[in-house]
């Protein structure tokens, strides 16, 4: 109700948004509704978070957890799929409900949740010598404080065979001001080479106070890729997907995958052919530099990558 008066939204989509998060609430920052079209109910920022009821029809062959991340898990909140490189699930939270979230359904409520909670998985990645890299992924990374970022970065430098540390969020799309001083200190100062990875999925995220947070990261020597997915309705046309690149490489950001969405329950209605994909992909790579042009990229359980569909 509080978005729909924001946005000066029609009743009938409120009551439906109302439904729609039984099984996922509504949760958006003010600073990302603020780049909003009031009274578009086609916004492509709005359809990111906007519950509807098709998220309450099951769609056959959706799956509570359709890339088998369960089977993947080391100890809680460790998983290695690939070769060298492992993710923590370092936190359930995010500052946004991405409506399409492939880990909806994930149970985040056996991820730890303290420093201490997280020495098993510490241990794990100290013993195993073959990574290089360690991924802090979620719900997102960023919803931690500066204090425990800073802490866990030093523990994970300590380890003489990691190489790097990546960081998947998107918090300093949804809410730039995340991007603190502290936290660009932690970053510049460990001997880890650390890269981002962000996740916009449309140019009208891209406002200036993001730009400014890109930039301060990018100034503080950590390059800065982008990962979308392909959804209908948000950002399923050649325009769209060629302004998001071209805004993301103006601002150093590097294109680096475009996600076939997984079909998780109550994510159908966003579902693009992969067709469409494939056809938006070469053309974009008709029009733009090749570092300007994403991989499109689907995960198929079990395999040893993202597989690239084009
Ligand atoms: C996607 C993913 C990665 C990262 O894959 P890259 O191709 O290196 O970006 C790593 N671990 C897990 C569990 C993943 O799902
Ligand atoms: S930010 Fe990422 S993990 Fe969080 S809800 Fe959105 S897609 Fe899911």
């Amino acid at each position: 109700r509080q978005l729909a008066e924001l946005l000066d939204l029609p009743k009938d989509v409120i009551e439906a948004a109302i439904r729609g998060a039984r099984s996922f609430r509504l949760f958006a920052p003010r600073e990302f509704i603020r780049r909003m079209e009031p009274g578009n109910v086609h916004d492509p920022l709005l359809r990111q978070v906007l519950p509807v009821d098709a998220e309450n029809d099951a769609a056959e062959g959706d799956a509570a957890d359709p890339l088998e991340e369960a089977v993947a898990e080391v100890t809680p909140g460790l998983l290695q799929k690939y070769p060298g490189r492992c993710l923590l699930i370092t936190s359930g939270a995010c500052a946004v409900h991405c409506r399409y979230c492939f880990r909806r359904h994930f149970p985040y409520d056996a991820v730890p949740r303290s420093l201490a909670a997280w020495e098993p998985a510490l241990d794990e990645i100290g013993a195993n010598r073959s990574l290089e890299e360690v991924i802090l992924s979620g719900g997102d990374p960023l919803v931690w404080t500066d204090a425990m970022l800073a802490e866990l970065v030093e523990r994970l430098a300590a380890m003489r065979h990691v190489k790097r540390l990546r960081i998947h969020t998107r918090l300093p799309i949804v809410i730039p001001q995340r991007t603190t001083p502290q936290l660009l200190e932690t970053l510049r100062g460990t001997r880890l080479a650390t890269w981002l990875v962000l996740h916009a999925n449309h140019a009208q995220e891209l406002d200036t106070a993001v730009a400014d947070a890109a930039g301060a990261l990018v100034d503080a020597g950590v390059p800065l890729l982008n990962q979308a997915v392909l959804l209908r309705g948000v950002n399923d046309t050649l325009a769209a997907q060629e302004a998001l690149c071209r805004r993301l490489v103006d601002l150093r950001i590097t294109p680096y995958y475009l996600h076939r969405l997984d079909r998780v329950r109550g994510v159908g209605h966003f579902a693009v052919p992969e067709e469409t994909g494939r056809a938006i992909v070469a053309a974009l790579r008709d029009r733009l530099p090749g570092y300007a042009v994403p991989q499109f990229v689907e995960e198929v359980p079990g395999a040893l990558s993202k597989q690239v569909l084009a």
